[in-house]
């Protein structure tokens, strides 16, 4: 097992991490949590796997379980969906003593975490993340949010988990493409600050392998994050780090209407787009683009979107980034394991991008 604990200026939490721990999760809870009343929040794909066994062994240690459902997808990001939530959780009676968690990947956590902050002017809440993008990433750092229909996650807070319990076993049900689009976040950790990291992924040859080493993979990315959001909880600077890659990511995902690329996949095309670019221009140690795209290759990433007329997609970049301030922030390495904050000026977005 392994225990992280994020130490921010309000407030205190474990990250727990353990093949199994889902079957504790009783005692897990038990332990931080003395009222009866649950709810919690999953899709419907979740519960078919891991719904009944969780329901089982919550209730047969005493408490008392309500579960909110909703369907799988970023479409349930949304205040009608959010809505419905609120409602469940008048229906139920949940009280500001009550306990929300959030089971489930990415879509679920943003969403039961900003309801959980907002109803009743907030609620405690557990994150337990079944997706590997979730596991390493999202249920860490306390960015919960909701999408609107003119862009994504518009509304939003900053609102940190009692705990998170993270049960790498889950990941054996995941689909294999998004199992992939959670290694595109993975790689980006390496890139930006674990040399080592980079190379045991280059060593792992198999899914089998993968699956072998990802209790410590999930643990090296946890503790990454960790320790960037302890230093700047609210992306003030050095948490932008984490945007490696986003910059374009953001405007391939949304360019393709989010159908073509998941946000892994745009997240890795971005990643190699701009590491080609500053390493053409000397910024960048010569080799570091092929080290990444090597890497991608093996973990069945793209590199580039492939033979379209990217002079429209140049251009939406741009729109993008027309509301922004002069002076941009982009993510670049110096070499893989060094990932730096680069400040450009908004016009010069194109020359780094030009790769596409
Ligand atoms: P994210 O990739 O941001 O975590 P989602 O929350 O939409 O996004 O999860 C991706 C998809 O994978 C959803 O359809 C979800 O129901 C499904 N899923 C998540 N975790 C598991 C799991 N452990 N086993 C099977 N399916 C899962
Ligand atoms: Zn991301």
């Amino acid at each position: 097992m392994y225990k992280i604990k994020v130490n921010l200026a309000q407030k205190d939490y474990p990250i727990l991490i353990k093949r199994g721990i889902i079957n504790s999760l009783d005692f897990e809870i038990g332990r931080i949590y003395k009222n009866k009343k649950i709810a919690i929040i999953t899709d419907h794909n979740i519960k078919g796997i891991y719904g009944d066994r969780i329901i089982e062994s919550l209730s047969a240690y005493g408490f008392q379980i309500h579960t909110i459902l909703v369907n799988p997808g970023e479409g349930s990001k949304s205040i009608q969906v959010l809505s419905h939530v609120y409602n469940q959780l008048l229906d139920i009676g949940i009280n500001r003593k009550d306990l929300i968690v959030a089971f489930g990947g990415g879509v679920v956590g943003d969403l039961a975490g900003f309801a959980a902050s907002t109803f009743l002017r907030g609620i405690r809440y557990i994150q337990v993340p079944t997706s590997l993008l979730a596991q390493i990433d999202s249920s860490v750092g306390g960015k919960v949010g909701i999408n609107l229909p003119r862009g994504k996650n518009l509304v939003g807070n900053f609102y940190h988990p009692e705990s998170v319990f993270i049960d790498p076993d889950l990941l054996n049900t995941l689909p294999n493409r998004y199992l992939y689009d959670g290694m595109a976040e993975v790689i980006k950790y390496a890139c930006i600050r674990d040399k080592t990291m980079y190379e045991k992924l280059l060593s792992i040859e198999s899914k089998e392998k993968l699956y072998e080493n990802i209790e410590e993979i999930i643990y090296s990315c946890c503790s990454i994050k960790k320790e960037i959001v302890e230093k700047d909880e609210r992306e003030s600077g050095e948490r932008m780090l984490l945007n490696f890659g986003h910059t374009i990511g953001h405007a391939i995902e949304k360019f393709f209407n989010y159908e073509t690329f998941t946000h892994g996949e745009a997240v890795a095309i971005g990643m190699y787009c701009i590491t080609r670019q500053s390493e053409e221009m000397g910024i960048t140690k010569k080799g570091t683009s092929s080290l990444i795209k090597r890497i991608l290759v093996q973990y069945n990433l793209p590199f580039e979107i492939g033979e379209i007329d990217n002079s429209r997609l140049l251009e939406s970049i741009a729109l993008d980034k027309k509301g922004e301030e002069d002076i941009l922030n982009i993510v670049l390495l110096k070499e893989i394991g060094a990932g730096f904050i680069n400040k450009i000026n908004k016009e010069d977005i194109g020359e780094f991008v030009s790769h596409l």
